[in-house]
């Protein structure tokens, strides 16, 4: 939490309680090295890393077309698109600016981002991401403990250090 916060309640808090997490700018961060690579034409911005109960929320940004993944949910998903749109292969809905998502447990499908089409869209994961061939035989995985070390890597990389990521872990 940043030092300027001061925490006028802090007499009746416990003690063990975790610091609380506040983006005033979450969606468009002054500093651009907040958004974490993830691929060609894609970033994550975290929100918060939470390892203590296996779940984390970011904004994806996406802005080269193509499928962006096939994969399984063991846990649910809530999302909320912000900007653009994208759909999955086995829906006929699109998600567009506005729209929300809950991804039930057991959902496996395919996102895809058209040709001429961005997005930015909010999400809170639970779990893992299973990542699925055609079949549906699984071919990777990524959990919170991933992304926390996807961060952490490209935090040090851009300057911020290593230990920028703690600002999002809980
Ligand atoms: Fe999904």
């Amino acid at each position: 939490m940043p030092d300027n916060i001061e925490r006028i309640y802090s007499s009746l808090v416990p003690e063990d309680m975790k610091d609380e997490l506040y983006w005033k700018d979450g969606l468009n961060p002054e500093d651009d090295r907040l958004w974490v690579p993830i691929g060609p034409g894609r970033w994550s911005r975290p929100l918060c890393l939470n390892v203590s109960q296996g779940y984390w929320v970011h904004f994806i940004k996406v802005t080269e077309p193509g499928i962006i993944s096939r994969h399984r949910h063991p846990a649910p998903v809530h999302g909320f698109v912000v900007e653009g749109k994208w759909r999955y292969l086995e829906r006929n809905w699109e998600a567009t600016a506005g729209s929300y998502l809950y991804e039930p447990p057991g959902d496996v499908h395919t996102l895809v981002v058209d040709e001429g089409d961005s997005m930015i869209t909010l999400f809170h994961n639970t779990g893992a991401l299973l990542y699925c061939d055609e079949d549906g035989e699984i071919t990777g995985t990524s959990d919170v403990f991933d992304r926390v070390k996807t961060a952490r890597n490209h935090f040090e990389e851009v300057g911020l250090g290593a230990d920028f990521v703690k600002n999002f872990i809980r």
